[in-house]
């Protein structure tokens, strides 16, 4: 009943119209009971009850259309996917970068895909891929394009090169991360990237200088089990991946989060190795000014992107430059590793 009435509200019907179709169903009624009884006689009362049920017919047809109709809307059902084009609301913005001006990295793509889905499927942050640098700006471009106040935290994605950036756009970068506080978050051959500007080597903690090992199976050292983006590796573990050698680094600057074991290298016959420390970090955190930046080598290959390690663990990091979880920013000793520890 509720429904109906409902159903009427929606669909008033005119004044006259109501007795005459409580009149139809009252005729209708009438000569189905009278059919049942054998009833042959015809009269003028007959023909106007006829007529009575043609109109009860004609305007109930609608009523009935609209009232099956109404049935099949449900108030909200939330399996149902969203209409089209409407806007999904995400806590934060991230601007990911992929622009190569070197080596150019066939996994580029999955590791920016891989990022944009982390963000889409958590419901945390909606990401803006692009393979150019224009939206790194505090500039308004106008067009609907963000800028770098829209966005929280910056990704690089294996960019290489000295990136097409000029001092205005440089500037307004460094004072995202330093001045303002976002997040800047270093996959791979980001440490290969802007060997011509001192500022973005001191952000990020370094540049790449070779990788003595090429890809192969990585023996890995977890120096910090507590922090969010490596809490899920054990104390120990083996990574297929390229593990690049960092210049111009040093641990006492950055928190280093994993690094290789040295006792697990292979040295002899290897001139691309300079680290006379053999000190090959793997991931670490540290601070820019008020902007948290997080760095790992990981990354390298296409399937490292469909690791579920290493997705939680870029998840994980840009949840932490986002200041969504807390970790270590403070440097540390290098672990003091026993022969048989590993
Ligand atoms: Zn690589």
């Amino acid at each position: 009943m509720m429904r109906l009435r409902n159903c009427r509200q929606r669909f008033s019907l005119p004044s006259p119209v109501l007795p005459l179709w409580v009149d139809g169903i009252q005729d209708w009624t009438h000569d189905r009971d009278a059919m049942r009884h054998n009833s042959t006689n015809s009269s003028d009362g007959d023909r106007l009850r006829q007529a009575r049920i043609a109109l009860f017919f004609l305007f109930s047809l609608p009523i009935l259309t609209a009232f099956m109709a109404a049935q099949n809307q449900p108030a909200v059902d939330p399996s149902l996917p969203p209409p089209p084009h409407e806007k999904q609301v995400r806590l934060k913005h991230i601007l990911v970068i992929g622009q190569t001006k070197g080596f150019e990295h066939d996994s580029i793509s999955d590791g920016m895909v891989a990022i944009y889905n982390l963000g889409h499927d958590s419901g945390l942050w909606d990401a803006t891929l692009r393979t150019d640098v224009e939206l790194i700006t505090k500039k308004d471009l106008g067009r609907n394009a963000k800028n770098l106040d829209y966005f929280d935290a910056l990704v690089f994605v294996s960019t290489t090169g000295e990136l097409d950036l000029d001092d205005s756009q440089k500037k307004d970068m460094m004072s995202f991360i330093k001045e303002d506080g976002k997040g800047f978050v270093g996959v791979h051959a980001a440490l290969d990237t802007n060997y011509k500007w001192p500022e973005y080597g001191e952000m990020i903690g370094g540049w790449f200088d070779q990788h003595p090992w090429f890809t192969f199976n990585a023996p890995i050292i977890n120096e910090d089990p507590t922090f969010p983006a490596v809490r899920h590796f054990p104390s120990a573990f083996i990574k297929y991946d390229e593990i690049y050698q960092p210049k111009e680094w040093s641990r006492d600057k950055v928190h280093v989060l994993l690094s290789m074991d040295p006792s697990k290298l292979n040295y002899a016959n290897n001139p691309r190795v300079h680290r006379t420390d053999h000190d090959f970090a793997v991931a670490w955190d540290k601070m820019y000014g008020k902007g948290r930046v997080f760095y790992s080598t990981l990354g390298h290959t296409e399937e490292a992107w469909s690791d579920p390690d290493i997705r939680k663990m870029y998840f994980e990091a840009i949840k932490w430059a986002l200041g969504m979880t807390e970790g270590s920013i403070a440097p540390h000793p290098r672990p003091q590793l026993s022969g048989d520890q590993h």
